[in-house]
């Protein structure tokens, strides 16, 4: 680990979109497998705790931080290529730290069609693949043919179709919630070729409907809850009367531009306001609706109970 440092009370507001949340004991931002498995062995020496972070564009830190090593996968893993396949589509291959945006942004300028609805999908593709994210019909799975990832011991691949993907999980998703530390490194994607004309009326079109209807000039981590089964989680907010609402002036509110996502005006609340009135939210949606919504946002480090 000898070129790769390890900070010390890094605030870490600034690497959440919801622009909130305490600093982190320990910070480093490495560069390759072998260094997430050196800082992993440092953690493990040390006693440490471990978050692994992407873009935090789902994620709320809490006010007090994170109390031991955060392992940011961002631009220095953010390698992109391309090659041919022998059936003339083209694998992507690309970096877990490269913005999920310049994935689907490159697919485009190759004339690639199908990850077109990547281009407005602020997180990593590391934190894209861990979710599964998706938008507009079309989800991360559908292309993901292989992932690269350290699983705790080595650095192993697996086939997309191995990765359990679903809505808004993956194996890598399970297995973190199983207590298994593991770190995605990288994908490759294979998608075939379209009409460009075609793809970037479509990429337009994506973000003219996401500005319309989203509100992507207010921190947030965009939709706060999962969408029920045979719901959606925007429509039962508005109905329980919610959209728009604060419990104070905190900052935190139930966006009027869409219920879905709540913001944090002017990055002034603090991570304890947001999460306070995300309960408050799914307090009252199952009073009125009897649907108990369940969070996309990911909670990081401590919020008490
Ligand atoms: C304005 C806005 C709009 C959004 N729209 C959408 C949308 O349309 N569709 C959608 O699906 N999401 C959307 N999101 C949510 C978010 O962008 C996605 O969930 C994204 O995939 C998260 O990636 P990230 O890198 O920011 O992950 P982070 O928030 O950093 O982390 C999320 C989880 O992934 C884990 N993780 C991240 N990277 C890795 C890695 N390399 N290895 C292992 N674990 C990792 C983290 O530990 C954490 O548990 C939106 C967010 C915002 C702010």
């Amino acid at each position: 680990m000898a070129d790769l440092s390890i900070l010390e009370n890094v605030p870490l507001a600034g690497y959440s979109t919801f622009r909130c949340g305490g600093p982190a004991r320990y910070f480093a931002e490495p560069s390759t497998g072998d260094e997430v498995a050196s800082l992993f062995r440092h953690a493990e020496d040390e006693g440490l705790d471990v978050f692994v972070l992407g873009n935090g564009s789902n994620c709320l830190i809490s006010d007090d931080g994170f109390d031991g090593l955060v392992i940011r996968i961002a631009r220095n893993m953010s390698e992109l290529s391309s090659a041919e396949t022998d059936d003339g589509r083209v694998t992507v291959t690309a970096g877990a730290g490269l913005p999920f945006a310049r994935f689907g942004n490159y697919c485009a300028e190759l004339s690639l069609t199908g990850a077109e609805f990547a281009c407005g999908i602020p997180g990593s593709c590391g934190g894209a693949v861990f979710m599964n994210a998706g938008a507009y019909g079309g989800e991360a799975k559908d292309f993901i043919t292989k992932v690269s990832y350290w699983d705790g011991d080595k650095i192993c691949h697996i086939d997309g179709s191995e990765c359990n993907f679903g809505y808004r999980t993956s194996h890598f998703e399970e297995r973190n919630a199983a207590g298994d530390k593991v770190v995605i490194l990288g994908f490759e994607a294979i998608l075939s070729k379209g009409n460009k004309d075609e793809i970037t009326a479509l990429v337009e079109d994506l973000r003219c409907r996401r500005t319309a209807s989203q509100p992507l000039d207010v921190p947030s981590a965009g939709s706060t809850f999962k969408r029920p089964e045979g719901f959606f989680a925007a429509r039962l907010i508005e109905e329980a009367g919610l959209k728009g609402f604060a419990l104070d002036d905190s900052g935190a509110q139930v966006s009027p531009k869409h219920a879905g996502f709540i913001v944090n005006n002017g990055g002034r609340a603090k991570a304890s306001d947001v999460k306070r009135l995300m309960d408050y939210v799914a307090e009252k949606v199952f009073e009125n609706s009897g649907v108990m919504l369940e969070r996309e946002v990911r909670l990081v480090g401590n919020f008490g109970g």
